[in-house]
């Protein structure tokens, strides 16, 4: 059996990339180019660690041919190649989640971009926009068989034993309408320079030149075979940053990442003196595809001497820096390292270190225009905040980096600029949580603390609930959460309590009415214009965050809230003189279940929520 199906999700990946993407076609020769340095990268380092390897002759070199008469490309590596498992593993199957990812995001976002394709890992199956028929003739390095993988993209593809004269890989495309345009020198010269020009190995095309010898009859037509070197391949960061020019950063940053907007930010530093390293990184404009999946690409690749040493090394940055893409070379440390060694390696570590400092420094230095840094914000808020979460050595510089929304000022705040703004004898920062941060602004509980003046930050990511208690305190002062009890402390002032007139009374037939559905019923500091609101009390999640349990499948246990009564408010102060004792108890409710609501809490029955209503508007009609 030669034939093998493709997997029901690479199929609907091929329909999609053969019906869809007709625009910026010619990335499949990065893509393609790309995989051929990524193979030679992991032969050149195997034969640095792996005895096995070090009898192999590398010269490692990528080759470009195109016939505008047969209408074929081909793209040929001596990188590691492929045996016949990895063929079936890499292209026809789903076992990479690359695949399924595409399409996912594909789908929400109701668009086909062939841009993409390079950074959730299928950039092979690219070369299908241009070609019907795509023929992979490739051995791997130390074995003796070869392979040729071949398929015109409609369902399946034909696996048979082929022969290669040594270890390496051939793409060839059989070219489509529309990718003929691409068999010329002119258009791949192109293309090269344009995403493929740092590529470390030299990128070669080959071509036939036409001239005439002789004259007359005796007139010849010679076609001369000819070669040209396509790319530079210098390592870009090694070169003097005074030399280089923010375009050149750019391109290099576009064919590191496949992106095709400008970095946000570059960030270049070349270390002499005791130990000698290089690092490019970038922060891009917008947070990548893959931020939030549980298993993101790192974006930093490691060098040893210009040398591509991993580009799968998850710890070089802390993970919650993984949006940052780029280069770390390091001249001290030895090339044949492995794995583990490199794990354990505290020049390494020294390295990684620096590099997470100097990231947040430039931020710092970011944060001072902040119409900017509100858009670095904006994409990379989340993972700053998972970094404040759980990176206790920088805490302290991410709690200048963090920002918020707040009650007393547009756009973001920092913690500094609160304090700044903090009432003379305020102890405490204050915040709200919730799911909408619109709808926090109009929240019954920050009522006094508007009356008061007092500003309180307005925290709507669901990350703020689960982080901001964890930090504790931003210098001396505590953050205190206004949808607990203890939020109301800056707002009992001497005066108010005395003047807030607790109806112990009041507040016992609540407590009775309401009995099992509340654990107390207090009178509030909180509120002016609204007669109740709900809290929780200080050791027990929000509202919000026992949602978010829920939503998660975690069993939380049902936790009672705490009503809280104003007992200024006139329905308050009228219903400690009813003595109606049905009406009371429809009142009570309907007080407890509007501040439910306004929590955005779910009340357990609304049929009765209604009925009690009906029976308040028959009376007052
Ligand atoms: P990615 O390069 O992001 O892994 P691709 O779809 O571009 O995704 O390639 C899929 C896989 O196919 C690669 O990871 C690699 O294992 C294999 N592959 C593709 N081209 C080559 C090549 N020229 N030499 C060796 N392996 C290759
Ligand atoms: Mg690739």
């Amino acid at each position: 059996m030669t034939k093998h199906k493709f997997e029901t999700e690479v199929n609907q990946l091929l329909q999609l990339i053969v019906h869809s993407l007709y625009s910026n076609q010619e990335v499949f020769l990065r893509e393609l180019v790309s995989n051929a340095s990524d193979a030679l990268d992991k032969l050149k380092h195997l034969t640095l660690v792996d005895e096995r390897y070090k009898q192999l002759e590398l010269d490692p070199v990528i080759d470009i041919e195109f016939d505008p008469d047969t209408k074929t490309i081909s793209i040929r590596d001596n990188g590691i190649g492929m045996d016949r498992e990895d063929l079936i593993e890499q292209l026809g199957t789903i076992a990479r989640s690359g695949t399924r990812k595409f399409l996912e995001q594909m789908n929400r976002e109701n668009r086909a971009d062939s841009n993409l394709i390079g950074q959730f890992g299928v950039g092979f199956y690219s070369c299908f926009m241009v070609a019907d028929f795509v023929e992979v003739i490739t051995r791997k390095a130390l074995e003796d068989t070869s392979w040729c993988w071949s398929s015109n993209g409609k369902g399946e593809y034909d696996l048979i034993e082929s022969d290669r004269e040594s270890h390496g890989t051939t793409v060839l495309l059989r070219l489509n309408e529309a990718g003929r345009e691409y068999a010329n020198r002119w258009s791949i010269e192109t293309i090269i320079k344009k995403y493929s020009n740092h590529i470390f190995f030299p990128i070669k095309l080959h071509y036939h030149e036409t001239r005439f010898e002789g004259e007359g009859v005796d007139k010849q037509e010679i076609k001369e075979a000819k070669e040209s070197r396509l790319n530079d391949g210098t390592a870009l960061w090694r070169r003097p940053k005074r030399e280089l020019t923010d375009k050149e950063y750019h391109d290099f940053y576009k064919s590191l990442t496949h992106d095709n907007e400008d970095p946000f930010l570059t960030i270049h530093t070349q270390a002499e003196g005791n130990f000698e390293y290089t690092t490019l990184f970038f922060i891009p404009s917008k947070a990548p595809m893959d931020l939030y999946y549980a298993n993101h690409r790192p974006g930093v690749r490691l060098y040893i001497k210009r040398v591509f040493i991993t580009d799968s090394e998850k710890d070089l940055l802390p993970v919650w820096l993984r949006f940052v893409q780029g280069v770390i070379d390091s001249e001290d440390l030895p090339l044949n390292v492995s794995r583990e060694v490199l794990q354990k390696n505290a020049l390494l570590e020294k390295i990684c270190n620096t590099s997470v400092k100097k990231i947040l420094d430039e931020l710092e230095k970011l944060s001072e225009d902040e119409e900017k840094y509100a858009r670095f914000w904006s994409e990379f808020q989340r993972p700053m905040k998972e970094g404040l979460y759980g990176d206790y050595l920088n805490r302290e510089k991410l709690l200048e980096l963090v920002r918020f929304r707040t009650t007393h000022a547009e756009g973001w705040t920092s913690l500094a600029a609160y304090c700044g703004r903090m009432q003379e004898k305020q102890k405490s920062i204050y915040y709200i949580t919730g799911s909408n941060e619109r709808h926090l602004k109009d929240s019954p509980l920050l009522e006094a603390y508007r009356d008061k003046g007092i500003e309180v930050l307005l925290m709507g990511d669901e990350i703020d609930e689960i982080v901001v208690p964890m930090v504790g305190k931003y210098k001396e002062f505590e953050f205190k959460s206004v949808n607990r009890a203890e939020g109301d402390q800056d707002l009992k002032t001497d005066e108010d309590t005395q003047t807030k007139s607790d109806s112990i009374s009041l507040l016992e037939r609540l407590k009775k009415v309401l009995d099992d559905k509340v654990k107390d019923v207090r009178t509030s500091y909180r509120l002016s214009a609204s007669p109740a609101c709900i809290v929780v009390d200080d050791k027990d999640p929000t509202v919000h965050m026992q949602s978010i349990l829920k939503t998660l499948g975690q069993n939380a246990p049902e936790l009672k809230p705490i009503l809280e009564i104003n007992p200024d408010h006139p329905i308050v102060k009228k219903l400690d003189k009813l003595e109606d004792d049905n009406l009371f108890s429809d009142i009570g409710y309907l007080l407890f279940e509007q501040a439910m609501l306004i929590e955005g809490m779910e009340i357990e029955s609304p049929a009765k929520f209604v009925k009690r209503i009906n029976t308040i508007m028959d009376r007052a009609l």
